[in-house]
């Protein structure tokens, strides 16, 4: 662990240091993987150093190469809410994977998943499985626009919904972790096609859609913002934005890649109250394998083929492995009492790690809702991307290096946000509290 002083912040400014069996697979990998890694986030850019290479995850513990344990609060980015290997999920993985790996055709468990899925979340009456949450996304606006003959689609500075073109603009996620609008190779001709309004302002939405309402295909928002920090929205503006979009006949998508089975069963259409007229997942649905889906009424989604003109398709769509292990999260959560198990440790983190953040000389909160929590460097958490303070990554750098030092893991960014599953205990959040108490130098 490097340790030097920090010119703000009063914190001691640490890079992480990976162990040496890390080290040596990291450098094997940055000749083979562009930066080292499959998925840029994870090559610990933005707090230095690098990258703990895993070999094992078990209930709400990683273990690292060098063998090495860590509390995980990252859940590989939010898909494991039972948390790593969970039994029942194993054990479905297991048989299905008896009965072959992939048919390429229709099967029982795609039907399964399906139904649980549509009988949660309001409003939703057919889904269409995909392999991701950009798939689910980029199919999504791609439904939307050829159902609705117009080309203009509006997101929300901060608020990501995976790589594809149209969305990789003002996103969250990796590219504010290295300051980037945008991406190189988005062609200007598409990004020209996409409107970025700030979060949390009714008035700007109100102008645009008097403006060019009548254009706009879709509204896309992460309705609980979770790639940016987690951005809570007051309910009137996600009210105004139903009002509005209803009357200009757009379609709302409810991007709820992270919050779909995460905050409730009904995702965040549940938690406020709101409809949308499509829905995207991923994560949770997939209980650790690949899956995606998006969905709407069965009056939308007649426009997919091979019943419409919009063309969608997927090899290995509908995978037999994954709608088995995204049944087994679903069912195991639903018998469980889940979602109210999560909610509870969810509040008690926070009652934790409040006071711990409170006794700092430093302005700091945690902003949570369910089992999704985030830190940030500000008394007043922030509700856009634009007014989340320019002191958050360096001082989260530090943070970050001396939590890890515990065998606290969380996300390797400033503006990533925390997962609790329902594998952690209270003696884990204890822990956690602790450690970040002696982080922060509070007795
Ligand atoms: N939408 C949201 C809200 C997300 O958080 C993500 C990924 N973090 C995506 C879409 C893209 O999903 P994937 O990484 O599975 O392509």
């Amino acid at each position: 662990m490097d340790t030097k002083r920090s010119a703000s912040g009063g914190l001691d400014l640490k890079e992480t240091q990976s162990g040496p069996e890390s080290q040596k697979w990291f450098h094997r990998a940055l000749q083979l993987l562009p930066g080292g890694v499959s998925s840029p986030v994870r090559a610990f850019r933005a707090v230095g150093g690098t990258p703990i290479v895993i070999r094992e995850g078990q209930g709400a513990e990683l273990v690292d190469v060098d063998g090495r344990r860590y509390l995980d609060f990252v859940g590989s980015w939010g898909p494991l809410i039972l948390g790593h290997a969970h039994p029942e999920v194993v054990a479905r993985i297991t048989e299905a994977v008896q009965r072959g790996t992939t048919y390429g055709a229709p099967c029982p468990d795609e039907v399964e998943l399906a139904e649980l899925v549509i009988e949660s979340y309001p409003g939703l009456e057919q889904v269409r499985f995909v392999s991701s949450g950009t798939e689910a996304t980029m199919s999504a606006i791609r439904l939307a626009r050829g159902a609705t003959g117009r080309d203009l689609i509006v997101k929300f500075s901060g608020c990501y919904h995976g790589h594809a073109d149209h969305l990789l603009v003002s996103a969250g996620s990796g590219l504010v972790t290295f300051g980037q609008p945008s991406s190189a190779g988005v062609p200007s001709s598409f990004a020209e096609l996409t409107r970025v309004l700030p979060l949390d302002d009714e008035e700007r939405l109100r102008d645009l859609f008097s403006q060019e309402g009548d254009r706009i295909a879709a509204v896309i928002l992460e309705p609980i913002p979770a790639n940016n920090g987690l951005l809570l929205q007051r309910r009137e503006f996600l009210q105004e934005l139903r009002r509005l979009t209803h009357l200009h006949n757009t379609l709302l998508i409810f991007d709820e890649v992270i919050s779909g089975f995460r905050v409730t069963p009904g995702g965040a259409a549940e938690l406020y109250g709101i409809t949308p007229d499509m829905v995207t997942f991923g994560k949770v649905i997939g209980g650790g394998l690949p899956v995606g889906a998006f969905g709407g009424s069965r009056d939308l989604m007649k426009h997919l083929a091979p019943e419409g003109s919009v063309y969608q398709a997927g090899t290995l769509s509908g995978n037999p492995i994954a709608m088995a292990a995204g049944r087994a999260t679903l069912e195991v959560l639903r018998q469980s009492g889940g979602w109210s198990r999560l909610e509870a440790l969810g509040r008690s983190l926070e009652e934790k790690i409040r006071p711990v953040l409170a006794s700092t000389d430093q302005p700091m909160s945690i902003v949570r809702v369910g089992s999704i929590f985030w830190m940030v460097s500000q008394s007043e958490p922030p509700r856009s991307a634009e007014t989340i303070n320019d002191a958050q990554a360096d001082k989260y750098r530090s943070l970050f290096a001396g939590l890890l030092e515990r065998g606290i893991y969380l996300a390797p960014s400033a503006y990533e946000v925390g997962f609790l599953s329902l594998a952690h205990q209270q003696s884990d959040l204890d822990r956690f509290a602790r450690a970040l108490a002696e982080v922060l130098g509070v007795d």
